[in-house]
């Protein structure tokens, strides 16, 4: 799982022309851009200098408004302003309900697989919303830079699946930028930190944004980055501070209906501006005046330490987690890289640093670490640093498979392998004469399909007829430097190919990610036997068709009718054992069968072999067998 350096051909200039790239940190709460300038990667701000971005959206009248503007109009129109867009991000329709319980907005309800939210403008994807996000940014580097735009590096949580990064280069395309790379937020975070040139040893990423946790350990060692293992919580971040800070106002407030959207929203904006103070100051006092609603107060750091430690608890122990999945000791980790919003908050500081056993680095403002690392990894891709071209890569987070008979998973490529990556294996067909192939592509750690998340299908066909086990069908595999997966199929003899861009429709969560891996751990024994089962089962099948197919054809002329019901009771017996879990009796049941037919095979050989012969050398042999 290594961030290997190596240089990309092709990608050297003449050394006087800059290219300008710009990295940008879409974040689910702010995003920045920024860009390598004079040397130095910086990010760049807005006319009014303010470098962070609300990633707010909002459909107004008659234009459409992104970032402060949007966030002040989020109380009076929060069903045209959109909010944490990137939780949607890759998502289908039927990923919405775990979304929560208080969006504001309207779904459009429509055939396609898409989400849409309904607003004055008509119905928006998620795709769309971003791109507004991305414009805004993008027109900020040309203003600021006045250049022309070689291209972005974007950055993405680690977890982010397929469908997901999808979503995002799409959004990219739509927003006019030319993506360089998709990059991992923890990654860019290291790049930042130039981490590389630093003490070689144990590093944790720490991420706690406005919407997402990501935990990322990595090994440094001799000037690469190995990721040793990731994890965390899309679902967790400093938005679910405000959530908690603005239920606990409501509860001192004695308010006792059911407050309205505009209300959530205006508590949850006095919630958060408490919150961002409380990193300063030891109290600060509130007041809140809405229709209906007044309520003045004070909240101290404890108070909120208080409301908040249960979720600064979830993230210490992902933390656990993903330290005992690297397998390294928590003495062993060297530096703790603070990243995200969130980590400004003294008490998630505290925590994380009373994990680690050391104080955690924070010297890189927390906002701004992770579009910086961007910006420098974007710099080296547009061509600037020939001499010292690196390209970080990253690695797949679940394993990618394909479905084979009897429902079990052949890994092709596994968890952990650095992309990009290609890799090839052959497969063949199960029955004579089959000319068509179903491929089932699949991602995660177990033996079986059915605990594994279906990524897409795809069917080979109008390939020769051969014998079974004949065809020579190789199966590709190929994930591209931006995690993105595209598997072919080709039958050898015959060149006939089909192939198919895995763009899931649906997403993985972190949770199912984390959820799938300890399963498979978990399970690894029973998978083992399941699997010993399943093979017992495929085998048993493929014996009863062949004797069935042979039956049918010369049963009759070849066996008496004693014989037939011998072998009737044998394939009985496999019939049921093949019902049955216990593999030890499938396996001698097909014994079992197989002797009963000894003879029979061996008649049916010699007619083959008779059969064969007629019309050839017939009269060479004709003296020996026959009357
Ligand atoms: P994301 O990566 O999800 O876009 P960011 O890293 O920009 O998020 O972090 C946004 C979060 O950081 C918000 O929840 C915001 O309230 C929080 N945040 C920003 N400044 C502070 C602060 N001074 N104290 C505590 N939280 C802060
Ligand atoms: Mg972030």
């Amino acid at each position: 799982m290594a961030l290997l350096q190596i240089s990309e051909p092709g990608q050297t200039t003449a050394p006087h022309q800059h290219r300008l790239a710009v990295g940008i940190d879409l974040g689910t709460t702010n995003s920045l851009v920024a860009s390598v300038r004079s040397g130095e990667a910086q990010t760049l701000p807005d006319s009014h200098g303010r470098h962070i971005l609300p990633s707010v959206v909002r459909y107004a009248e008659d234009n459409i408004e992104v970032g402060d503007a949007a966030v002040e109009h989020a109380v009076v129109d929060p069903s045209n302003t959109i909010v944490s867009v990137k939780r949607l991000m890759g998502r289908a329709a039927s990923d919405l309900k775990s979304l929560g319980k208080s969006s504001p907005y309207i779904f459009a309800t429509s055939e396609s697989m898409v989400p849409k939210i309904q607003t004055r403008s008509g119905d928006v994807s998620a795709v769309e919303v971003s791109a507004e996000i991305l414009k805004t940014l993008k027109n900020r580097a040309v203003d600021t830079l006045g250049d022309e735009l070689v291209g972005a590096v974007i950055t993405v949580p680690a977890y982010f699946d397929d469908a997901q990064r999808q979503a995002t280069k799409d959004a990219a395309r739509l927003a006019g930028l030319n993506v360089l790379r998709l990059l991992n937020e923890p990654t860019a975070a290291a790049v930042a930190y130039g981490l590389d040139s630093g003490q070689e040893g144990i590093i944790a990423i720490y991420d706690l944004g406005g919407g997402t946790f990501d935990i990322s350990i990595l090994r440094l060692r001799k000037g690469v980055f190995e990721v040793l293992s990731t994890g965390g919580d899309s679902a967790l971040g400093g938005d679910d501070f405000d959530h908690a800070i603005a239920d606990w106002i409501l509860q001192q407030s004695g308010y006792n209906q059911e407050p309205s959207s505009s209300l959530v929203r205006l508590l949850m904006k006095e919630a958060r501006a408490a919150k961002e103070q409380l990193a300063a100051v030891d109290v600060v006092s509130i007041s809140i005046e809405a229709d209906n609603f007044s309520w003045q107060g004070s909240l101290s750091a404890s108070q909120m330490r208080e409301l908040i430690e249960p979720m600064i608890k979830k993230t210490i122990m992902a933390c656990r987690r993903s330290l005992r999945d690297a397998d390294i000791a928590v003495e062993d980790v060297l530096e703790v890289v603070m990243v995200g919003g969130s980590t400004r908050t003294l008490a998630v500081r505290e925590m994380v640093g009373e994990f680690f056993q050391r104080d955690p680095l924070v010297s890189i403002d927390p906002d701004k670490v992770v579009a910086i690392g961007a910006a420098l990894q974007a710099d080296v891709l547009a061509g600037n640093k020939p001499d010292n071209a690196m390209l970080l890569l990253d690695v797949i987070p679940l394993s990618l498979g394909i479905e084979t008979m009897g429902g079990l998973v052949e890994k092709i490529i596994s968890r952990n392998t650095p992309i990009p990556v290609a890799k090839a294996q052959d497969f063949t067909t199960y029955k004579d004469g089959q000319t068509a192939m179903a491929v089932h592509v699949v991602q995660g750690e177990r033996e079986l399909v059915d605990d594994c998340r279906s990524l897409a299908r795809f069917e080979l066909r109008g390939f020769p007829p051969h014998v079974a086990g004949a065809a020579r069908i190789r199966v590709t595999y190929q994930v591209d430097a931006d995690g993105l997966l595209t598997v072919s199929a080709r039958e050898q003899n015959s060149g006939v190919e089909a192939s198919v861009d895995v763009k899931p429709s649906y997403g993985l969560t972190d949770t199912e990610i984390e959820t799938m891996l300890r399963d498979s751990m978990d399970h690894a024994t029973d998978d083992m036997r399941m699997r010993m089962l399943r093979e017992q089962q495929v085998e048993a099948e493929r014996v009863i068709e062949a004797l069935d197919a042979a039956l049918q054809s010369d049963g009759k002329e070849l066996l008496s009718v004693q014989e037939q019901d011998t072998i009737a009771q044998a394939r009985e017996q496999l019939v049921n054992a093949k019902a049955g879990d216990d593999t030890e009796s499938i396996k001698s049941a097909i014994k079992q069968l197989e002797s009963a037919c000894a003879d029979y095979v061996a008649r049916r050989m010699n007619t083959n072999i008779r059969n064969a012969m007629q019309g050839h050398t017939v009269d060479e042999y004709a003296g020996n067998d026959q009357e």
